[in-house]
């Protein structure tokens, strides 16, 4: 097979892969778009499962680059459905023309450096081969799913499913007994859907996560009239914010509210909805005490929406501060275990012991179901990119690298990684913020590097070793002044095996870490070694 040649191989089809490949092709770049779906998309291509929705709002998260396109489009609930989201996307691709420079049904099995000609070269596992100078990876943060490797897993002769790849058919649960295993976003989304249907549930819960009703509702006329006569500012302080979304914390500290404006902050915050409750008080998710009074309020919204002590019980998270994973944002998922017909297991006192061909073995029996649900997640912001065989430079092994704590300039250079461009990488703040908009930054921030490179008649970028130790050090310190170190999540690697621990995304927010990377661009791409073949 014949190796195409291109400027820039763009890897994904996410929010992150479409902006960049939108506006390269608008700088006359020759790009290659690689996708491993048969469609744009990316998350929003693969986790259909019941329930897939987004927890930013709609308005927030979508592209802010087009003021056309965000009038043209409107969006029809606060937060969107997978199958809306997807929509959008596909209306975006529609409308710049994406689809053109994709290869679809591609997954990148490895990319080798040429140290020589300054130039990557792709192979698919399919055998399509392509060379570049630059290689963006927008492979996403959540896109390697992993399945936990349970005994007898493989045995189980009913139907199994997993949230992030679910099928591109109808699943009809009606009249089945149906376990989900797995209790982070995924599962609390479509827990209450499988519910709405099935036979009988069985929730096998390892840890109870916080649960924060979304308050989704249709947008009106009248609230998609005011959202637009206020997006401009709106967008302003999503920028300009550390989570890429125009809301702030309760401008009167903690500790100087009475007790009667905490409790109106937190009920305030509570009916803004899902992860938007941690921002009631600034420090929410750093000083302990603040933390508390989160966590005791939510335990009285439990007490309301889960009656029964024992159930509440065990729906009660007690090994994290409340924020320090990824709060779910949910719709009728507490109260989803007052139904007679769902039931929850509760891992921690009822161990699991194997998947049998007919059920779910834990300490206390077998229970039988016709299919299985896993909902239990991914490997996260390194499992896309350690997945490939990417050699750098002198052959080193990306993957080799990665056994240890991925050490990155920005998130975004990758020491003895020539012109590798990891966009939304550990190191950056990503999962941390609006994905729509850190996608359009990071996309922009490397596009505005090769136009340099090219300006300048350089052929190489590659990150210094010691400023992307900097970095690194610079974003992990940051993440020790926190509580999130203290809680075992994907977010520190602990999801995974033997997967080196600390905290990937970069905590110190949305604006600091623009500012921070717009200073290095302003001094030349200080930390980047720039060359020429
Ligand atoms: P997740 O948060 O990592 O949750 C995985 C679940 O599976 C956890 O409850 C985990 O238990 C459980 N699990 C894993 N291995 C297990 C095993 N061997 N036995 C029993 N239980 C096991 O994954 P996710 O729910 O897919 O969500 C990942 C992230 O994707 C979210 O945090 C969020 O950022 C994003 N997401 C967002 C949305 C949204 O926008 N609303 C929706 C879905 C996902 P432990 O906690 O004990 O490990």
């Amino acid at each position: 097979m014949t190796t195409t040649e291109h400027d820039l191989i763009v890897v994904g089809a996410g929010f992150a892969g479409m902006y960049t490949t939108i506006h390269a092709a608008r700088r006359g770049l020759d790009i290659l778009g690689i996708e491993a779906g048969d469609d744009v998309g990316g998350t929003w291509y693969w986790n259909r499962y019941p329930g897939a929705r987004c927890d930013v709002e709609s308005i927030d998260y979508s592209y802010s680059f087009d003021d056309e396109l965000q009038r043209e489009w409107r969006w029809r609930e606060r937060y969107a459905t997978q199958p809306e989201i997807l929509e959008y996307l596909s209306h975006v691709a529609d409308r710049f023309d994406v689809r053109r420079h994709y290869r679809f049904g591609e997954r990148v099995a490895g990319a080798t450096w040429d140290e020589a000609a300054h130039r990557w070269t792709v192979r698919t596992q399919n055998g399509l081969t392509a060379s570049a100078r630059w290689l963006a990876m927008a492979t996403g943060g959540l896109s390697q799913p992993q399945l936990p490797d349970i005994p007898g897993r493989d045995s189980f002769t009913g139907e199994v499913l997993q949230t992030s790849a679910w099928p591109h058919r109808q699943v009809d649960f009606t009249g089945k007994r149906v376990a989900v295993i797995g209790t982070g976003s995924s599962g609390v989304q479509a827990i209450p859907l499988i519910a709405a249907t099935a036979a009988e549930v069985v929730v096998y819960q390892r840890s109870a996560n916080y649960s924060i009703p979304a308050f989704n509702h249709p947008i009106d006329d009248d609230e998609w009239d005011r959202q637009q006569q206020n997006l401009r500012r709106r967008r302003e302080l999503s920028w300009n914010g550390s989570a890429g979304s125009p809301w702030t914390s309760h401008p009167v500290p903690f500790d100087e509210a009475t007790l009667a404006e905490r409790e109106a902050v937190f009920e305030e915050s509570w009916r803004r909805g899902g992860v938007l409750f941690a921002k009631a008080f600034q420090g929410l998710t750093v000083e302990p005490r603040i933390n508390d009074a989160a966590r005791e309020f939510f335990e009285r919204k439990l007490a309301e929406r889960v009656p029964d002590p024992h159930v509440r019980a065990a729906l009660t998270p007690t090994d994290h501060p409340l924020g320090t994973k990824r709060i779910c944002t949910d719709s009728s998922y507490y109260e989803t275990f007052t139904l007679p017909h769902v039931r929850l297991v509760n891992l921690r006192e009822d161990p699991l012991v194997a998947v049998d061909p007919t059920g779910i073995r834990t300490a206390t029996g077998l229970r039988e179901h016709d299919a299985i649900v896993y909902a239990t997640g991914f490997d996260a912001m390194t499992g896309a990119l350690t997945a490939m065989d990417i050699r750098g430079r002198d052959d080193r092994s990306l993957r080799d690298e990665w056994q240890g704590f991925p050490v990155t300039y920005l998130g975004i250079g990758l020491p003895g990684f020539p012109n590798l461009l990891v966009l939304n990488g550990p190191g950056s703040p990503s999962v941390l913020s609006n994905m729509a908009l850190t996608s359009e930054q990071q996309g922009e921030y490397a596009l505005r590097l090769i136009d340099h490179c090219r300006a300048e008649g350089l052929t190489s970028a590659e990150a210094r070793a010691d400023a992307a130790t900097a970095w690194t050090e610079h974003s992990l310190e940051l993440a020790d002044r926190t509580l999130f170190g203290s809680a075992p999540s994907w977010y520190t690697g602990s999801n995974i095996e033997g997967k080196a621990r600390g905290f990937l995304p970069y905590i110190g927010g949305f604006r600091a870490y623009i500012d921070r990377a717009d200073q290095v661009a302003a001094e030349g791409y200080r930390g980047f070694i720039l060359s020429t073949r």
